[in-house]
């Protein structure tokens, strides 16, 4: 099987029927670049920032940011790379927590929340972006939005940012596309008005799941309610991409859900046409959307649609995918 994936490597995720499905990768590093390259992913779909923050008291100088970045975009060679910004706070933190501090930090002062409260930080990390966006096609993505205030806010300070470079006739892509992450029920249920003010959408289930079913991602007590096959999430994801399209928005998803082959079928048959997945998981989803039609796809959402509990559709699922290999 393993020779076999690495064969998948040259060829596209290209359905039985012709269908092109974008596969971008998930990275955190700039060493995983090649990772990518090495499974032919077509792009980076989701490059968490966190990591030059993460292990340090201070915070990283504009020109930290802009060597990462500038590297990650030029190893691309003009592949798209959403970049996304600062996610911290929660799962994702500086130092040690302390438990004073919040008694819920998943719903409390984390990722674009943090940021907006401390914009002297945000905006050096969004004039890093911005500057690499002059060496490759970058694409700027906000994490956890979950009200329209805050997409102005964000872009507000981004607005700034640009304005300040321009200033100082420092290069930079104008028409930067910039985007946010569907990762709070909320923006599922505004997003015909979020589609006014967001160029792209992704959605990420590690958050979706948690705030949909009020189960915490890193809790091991409670991990049997956290699942992507729960019909509420589905539903979720089913509204957010139909509501992309209506609005001709371009809609990925970059979850640990897309990296499953358990969910290609599903995801594909909602109507997603770009999968962002950690580098390892490229040719197992590249296998599955070679080896399947849309129509076949779309049976299937159709079926899941009409299931009651996260156990009938895994086992669903199960039998669709096993039907197929
Ligand atoms: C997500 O929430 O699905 C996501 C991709 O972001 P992270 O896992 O970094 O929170
Ligand atoms: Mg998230």
């Amino acid at each position: 099987l393993a020779v076999k994936l690495e064969t998948l490597r040259d060829l596209p995720a290209e359905t039985t029927c012709g269908c092109r499905i974008t596969m971008l990768g998930n990275i955190e590093f700039p060493s995983e670049v090649q990772q990518c390259d090495e499974r032919g992913a077509d792009g980076i779909g989701l490059y968490r920032t966190e990591f030059l923050y993460l292990g340090r008291d201070d915070d990283p100088p504009e020109e930290a940011h802009f060597a990462a970045y500038s590297e990650v975009a030029r190893e691309m060679h003009g592949k798209p790379v959403v970049m996304r910004t600062l996610d911290l706070g929660a799962d994702k933190m500086r130092t040690l927590p302390d438990p004073e501090d919040e008694r819920n930090p998943f719903l409390g002062l984390r990722s674009i929340r943090l940021a907006l409260k401390n914009r002297d930080m945000f905006r050096v990390q969004l004039r890093a972006i911005l500057r690499a966006s002059a060496h490759g096609q970058i694409k700027l993505m906000f994490p956890l939005v979950s009200t329209m205030l805050e997409l102005r806010q964000a872009k507000m300070v981004l607005a700034d940012a640009m304005e300040d470079l321009e200033e100082a006739g420092i290069p930079f892509d104008r028409n930067i596309p910039v985007g946010m992450m569907v990762e709070v029920p909320s923006a599922v249920i505004m997003m015909d008005r979020f589609a006014e003010e967001s160029d792209f959408f992704s959605i990420g289930t590690n958050d979706l799941i948690q705030y949909c079913l009020a189960v915490d991602r890193s809790n091991k007590d409670v991990a049997s309610l956290y699942t992507a096959a729960d019909p509420a999430v589905i539903r979720l994801i089913d509204m957010a991409v139909q509501t992309a399209k209506r609005f001709d928005r371009p809609i990925s998803m970059c979850g640990q859900m897309c990296g499953n082959p358990l969910y290609t079928m599903l995801l594909l048959g909602i109507g997603l046409r770009t999968l962002s997945v950690t580098p390892s998981a490229i040719p197992e989803v590249k296998r599955v959307c070679r080896s399947v039609s849309i129509e076949q796809c779309e049976r299937v959402a159709e079926q899941v649609r009409a299931l009651e509990t996260a156990r009938d559709v895994k086992t669903y699922l199960k039998e669709e995918l096993s039907r197929v290999f």
